[in-house]
């Protein structure tokens, strides 16, 4: 197997050539990796083939996108039959109808939902949908959690010691030119900070539209939202007249009705991505029929307008229903059974290297910390990080022994692997924890 980095691979020779043609080398922030990227050939089930030929397991199927692997057979058929009809039309396909129903008939808090083609393109409209039904500006977000690439809720994205205040976290842009406007807009509060959150939300009650959670933020550690955070939000949201919206982009997998069911929590709005398109471009916003109905042509008020040349288009559609049919209740509860064994395993590989690690998660989401330090926090989380010298050679070495997963420790399983495909994982990660320079290891 040839070892990353190699400078006369395919894969390095390709990014030379697309540095040339692109900044910095593509067009998705987050799959920059230095010196270059692997460049995939092709996948097929839990496998991933590099340009070098270079085969994988992939544990972190395009950021938790792909739950049942690459190019599966049933998924891959509904999309070929749906492009031979036309990859896009200026009018509305059935298929649209039976996705909305699909989703609709699975969780409660979804009566009425729009196709969008981005998790991005979701949680902005649900904010747009959020200002115009309650007539208020200001949205409130928890710190360090990520929800796009949308100005207002890249706000404090990305504190740092530096710029995140004492008392209450500070509105930290997390971009150069953001408008001071923007950063008024925003209200940050601690995530799982319940007591702090309810302190900072009431003096903003009044301006504020809604108040955006993920349930499950991987920045924020890969913790699920504890259940008096997401009570005592739900009932101060309701009682001020602010929406609360949950963006499930990630979380939606961990469960056949989604994380809002699993952790007991009924949103207003939910945002939804990834897992819904069936491995094509994909987002959607869904919730209750009042709030939904600011979209609605019909009404006598003006709309909040929601156009898109590809929102709903059949080929999205056609896959994303392949896929959530595939993801039955009982590939679910088979999938979420296989993410308690890896993360069990995980644990296992640190005890039996005698390393200091966690591992977080839930469903079939994980993360890997490759200490013993406090994570309960945005804040201590990202402490934790930049101390760690650990993971960079963990992931390295993972890479070099034929496993995918993101360079920040984040893992999803999808449901083509067996057990056997699972337990490469910690096996492997074992064999990387008896390797590891020791002075890379946390002390104590
Ligand atoms: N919200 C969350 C919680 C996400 O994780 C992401 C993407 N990782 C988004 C929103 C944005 O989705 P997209 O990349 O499809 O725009």
């Amino acid at each position: 197997m040839s070892t990353y980095p190699d400078e006369k691979s395919k894969s390095a020779q390709l990014y030379e050539r697309a540095c040339r043609v692109l900044p910095g080398g593509n067009s998705r922030s987050s799959i920059f990796q230095s010196p270059y990227p692997i460049y995939a050939q092709s996948g097929k089930g839990c496998r991933i083939t590099d340009v070098d030929g270079v085969e994988r397991i992939d544990f972190l199927n395009n950021y938790t996108t792909l739950i049942h692997g690459h190019a599966h057979p049933e998924i891959q058929a509904a999309v070929v039959k749906a492009l031979e009809r036309g990859a896009s039309f200026a009018h509305p396909t059935e298929s649209e109808i039976e996705m909305a129903e699909l989703l609709t008939e699975r969780v409660g808090s979804f009566e009425r939902v729009r196709f969008t083609n981005s998790g991005t393109e979701a949680v902005m409209n649900a904010v747009k949908a959020a200002r115009a039904y309650t007539g208020k500006t200001k949205i409130a977000k928890c710190e360090g959690c990520y929800h796009g690439v949308y100005d207002w809720t890249e706000v404090s994205l990305d504190s740092t010691p530096e710029n995140w205040g004492e008392e209450e976290p500070a509105a930290v842009a997390y971009c150069d030119g953001t408008p001071p406007s923007v950063l008024e807009d925003v209200v940050v509060i601690p995530y799982n900070d319940i007591d702090a959150a309810e302190r900072i939300l009431a003096q903003h009650a009044g301006e504020l539209a809604a108040v955006i959670v993920d349930p499950l933020p991987a920045r924020a550690g890969l913790i699920p939202a504890s259940d008096s955070f997401l009570t005592r939000l739900r009932s101060f949201t309701k009682g001020h007249g602010i929406l609360l919206i949950l963006d499930e982009v990630i979380s939606f997998r961990v469960g056949y009705h989604g994380a809002q069911t699993a952790l007991g929590v009924q949103p207003d709005l939910t945002t939804l991505g990834k897992i819904i398109g069936g491995g094509l471009p994909v987002g959607a916003l869904a919730g209750k029929a009042a709030i939904m109905e600011v979209f609605d042509p019909r009404q006598a008020r003006v709309p909040v307008p929601h156009a898109g040349t590809f929102n709903a288009n059949p080929l999205t559609m056609a896959g994303g229903l392949a896929a959530m049919r595939l993801l039955s209740q009982e590939a679910c509860e088979r999938l979420n059974t296989l993410g308690e064994r890896v993360r069990r395993e995980l644990r296992r590989a640190f005890n039996v290297a005698g390393v200091p690690g966690m591992i977080t998660g839930m469903g079939s989401l994980f993360m890997i910390h490759p200490h013993n330090k406090p994570i309960e926090s945005y804040r201590a989380v990202r402490t934790a990080r930049a101390a760690d010298k650990a993971f960079d050679w963990i992931f390295h070495y993972l890479l070099n022994h034929g496993i995918v997963m993101s360079a920040q420790g984040l893992g999803a399983l999808s449901t083509v692997m067996t057990e056997s495909d699972v337990d490469r994982l910690p096996e492997t990660l074992l064999a990387a924890l008896r390797e590891i320079p020791k002075e890379l290891l946390p002390e104590g």
